[in-house]
């Protein structure tokens, strides 16, 4: 047992030069579990012999794999802006860097500085965001699945809410129009065919227990040919004249940037407000390009009993979200669109765009590579079957190897026709260098 006896003792081992910079705390606790290890190794026979500096190399590689990050930066070049695997909206730095300032300080979260009383949490945000969006109150919960979960809760528990068949959504993941519905305590009334749904529709649905007309954007699809689909105006019109409450789930939430804007793509809040529904909810890091949050909009009154109903204390916010948010909403009141990266990489010029894909690929070697032109998607569950133009360095070389390569190295790329693609819809110039030095390293093998 010669070998037993030689096993360090944890006092002295510790002191060893290589730990010199490291938590002592922490090494102790591993190097004690590595000692006892390596014990019960020799007893069972498993091991004959060790050394003391692999034991300490062992200690050393233990303790920067358990403090090693969970959560990593990567870059994005698949050209999908809204990547929802790889955090949807970006947030820009200087909106963190305000935010900051009441996210590392003691705030007026619940604070009535005036009155020296406790304050009400969702002033804050309130009093910007009506301003923006033109409504006469708002509440923000955790996401936009939240917002449709308090609301169907508070307004048609027990009752019926009718949606459209063509839009009992399915978000991706585990929401879905009918099972939310269901779990919130709401009973569906579905109406319509798939294709099709008429305002008679709903108006024959309508009985005693109907509480809300519901509207659902379809996000992630669309429906085309022979199809028909209800207006707002006319929901509301009818939500109105049997005294029920009309609700819209917008989904992403868009404000146009100008001079930028979609279009007939996708309405923009604005628009949507004319008709001015009872109440709207939208995601606040879908193409309103924030924090994750649920952003609900409409009549006081309403927005009163959503914040009476008890859930609200499970589904609200904290500081954290509540201060980025309020600098995102200044930057859209101040039309800095440049602070929503959302919109940013979204309207960035092709000729922007192409001529930062001649830069790189001059930096990476002219033979190496080819700037191409191509067509992207939003993503995130926003802006179905819509293709936006892009350009893109195509990496010559096998594409699936390529792809693992820079994978490897943060960078996700895009394989299309067998081609590895770096698709600069998604890619922040700050970034470029970085894929510059890795396409070296990847392609000098
Ligand atoms: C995305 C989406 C949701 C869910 O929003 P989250 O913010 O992801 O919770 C709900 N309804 C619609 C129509 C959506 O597009």
């Amino acid at each position: 047992m010669q070998l037993l006896r030689s096993l360090p003792k944890i006092d002295k081992f510790i002191t060893n030069k290589a730990f010199d910079t490291l938590s002592s705390s922490l090494v102790t606790k591993i190097a004690k579990e590595e000692i006892e290890k390596l014990r019960a190794k020799i007893l069972s026979k498993e091991v004959d012999n060790f050394s003391e500096d692999s034991l300490v190399a062992d200690v050393v590689a233990k303790y920067q794999s358990l403090l090693s990050p969970s959560l990593i930066p990567l870059i994005n070049a698949t050209g999908v802006i809204l990547h929802t695997n790889m955090g949807r909206s970006l947030i820009d730095p200087v909106i963190l860097q305000n935010a900051s300032k009441v996210i590392c300080n003691y705030s007026n979260l619940e604070y009535n500085q005036d009155k020296g009383c406790r304050g009400e949490r969702y002033e804050h945000v309130s009093r910007h965001l009506t301003e923006l969006l033109g409504v006469e109150d708002v509440l923000v919960v955790n996401n936009n699945a939240s917002a449709v979960f308090l609301i169907l809760n508070t307004f048609a528990k027990g009752k019926e809410a009718v949606v459209s068949r063509g839009e009992l959504v399915e978000i991706g993941g585990s929401f879905r129009i009918p099972e939310v519905m269901s779990q919130s305590g709401a009973i569906l009334s579905e109406v319509g065919a798939t294709n099709k749904t008429k305002i008679s529709d709903y108006s024959n649905a309508i009985n005693e227990e109907t509480a809300l007309l519901m509207k659902v954007h379809r996000s992630n699809f669309t429906i085309e040919g022979f199809s028909e689909e209800t207006s707002y105006s006319d929901i509301k019109s009818l939500a109105e004249s049997h005294n029920l409450i009309d609700y819209y789930d917008l989904g992403s939430g868009y404000i146009p940037a100008l001079p930028y804007n979609l279009g007939s793509i996708e309405l923009p809040i604005s628009k949507i407000l004319e008709d001015n529904p009872t109440l709207i909810s939208f995601s606040g890091d879908k193409l309103f390009g924030s924090v994750q949050a649920g952003i609900i909009a409409g009549k006081k009154e309403m927005i009163d009993k959503l914040k009476k109903n008890q859930l609200l204390r499970m589904l609200r916010v904290d500081k954290i979200t509540l201060s980025i948010l309020e600098e995102s909403i200044k930057a859209y009141m101040e039309q800095k669109y440049e602070l929503i990266p959302t919109l940013k990489l979204l309207f960035t010029d092709i000729e922007e765009l192409e001529s930062r894909a001649q830069t790189m690929r001059q930096s990476i070697g002219e033979e190496l590579c080819e700037v191409v032109e191509s067509t992207t998607v939003m993503g995130g569950g926003t802006l179905p079957n819509r293709e936006f133009p892009t350009i893109a360095l195509y990496i010559r070389g096998k594409a699936s190897t390529l792809e693992r390569a820079f994978r490897a190295k943060g960078i996700i790329g895009r394989i299309e026709r067998d081609m590895y693609l770096i698709d600069f819809r998604s890619i922040e110039s700050r970034h470029e260098e970085k894929i510059i030095s890795v396409a070296r390293e990847v392609l000098s093998r």
